[in-house]
């Protein structure tokens, strides 16, 4: 199982690396029990959830606000055995977009936008929730687009099916209604063979269709680490900004930047890795 919590660059912020290495692995910790006990959708929905609560993230609480002051969050699921894929588009005042997505994914529509999907979350019971936090309110105020903190999640069960999850608010102070990479087929996929969420520029990650592109070339038989070096070779070429988290169906795990730092934690059954450093877990 891995996870991310965005790109960015903390250098001059050596405190919040701890806190977000520290988060993201507890989080994992606690997801990866679920991941053995239950599947990688269940495990993947959970850990999404989790992301989405903590305010150091921009996605759920926390999430940053657009240019006329509104939070419009981005959510997006793909079951790679149902090769089912169900995302929301700019939905506002709900507390976790991932889980619209999860109710998406039993419609026969299943990627809806703006008003309808704030429409759809009330007609399922969904409670009116502010994500907008005091931190991104003055942000917002300071006209900061902030540290990135986009959050996916990709798993693979013991029956072999892989999950792709990612959620977001966007890049910050964006056009409103702006739709990122995030609840595209170009941010999260997963197929029987790989799944991949990225992170960064929507804007660059659509142009290349990342997470697509890498998953079919998995499908046509490239090793997953040979295509993700080819993606990230192509984008470094369009100086484009992105970073993404993938594994395959043997659990092979990627992980993949073209700037600075991709807030990541992974699990490969063994021991636990963060961005940050290297720790072991029976
Ligand atoms: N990809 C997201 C977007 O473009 C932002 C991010 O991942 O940091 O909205």
């Amino acid at each position: 199982m891995v996870i991310h919590g965005g790109v960015g660059s903390l250098e001059g912020d050596p405190q919040r690396r701890i806190t977000v290495h520290e988060t993201l692995t507890l989080f994992l910790m606690e997801s990866y029990p679920i991941l053995c006990d239950y599947d990688a959708w269940t495990a993947a929905v959970h850990c999404t959830r989790l992301l989405e609560d903590d305010p150091n993230f921009n996605a759920g609480t926390g999430s940053k606000l657009q240019k006329d002051g509104q939070v419009r969050m981005s959510a997006s699921l793909m079951d790679g055995r149902k090769n089912s894929f169900s995302a929301v588009i700019n939905i506002e005042n709900v507390r976790n977009p991932i889980e619209i997505a999860e109710k998406l994914s039993h419609e026969k529509h299943k990627v809806i936008a703006g008003d309808e999907a704030n429409e759809y979350a009330r007609k399922k019971g969904v409670k009116y929730f502010d994500p907008i936090t005091p931190q991104r309110r003055r942000e917002y105020e300071e006209k900061s687009t902030g540290q990135s903190g986009t959050v996916g999640v990709v798993a693979l069960d013991k029956a072999g099916n892989i999950v792709a999850a990612t959620s977001t608010g966007g890049m910050g102070y964006e056009l409103p209604g702006r739709v990122s990479d995030s609840a595209t087929v170009a941010g999260n996929y997963a197929t029987k063979k790989a799944g991949l969420s990225c992170t960064g520029i929507g804007e660059h990650i659509v142009d290349m269709g990342v997470a697509v592109r890498v998953v079919s070339q998995v499908e046509n038989g490239m090793p997953l680490n040979e295509t993700v070096k080819k993606i990230l070779k192509e984008a470094a070429q369009f100086r484009y900004k992105l970073g993404l988290v993938a594994l395959d169906y043997l659990g092979n795990i990627e992980i993949g930047k073209t700037i600075d730092e991709l807030f990541y934690a992974k699990h490969d059954s063994k021991s636990v890795t963060t961005f940050y450093s290297c720790q072991a877990f029976d």
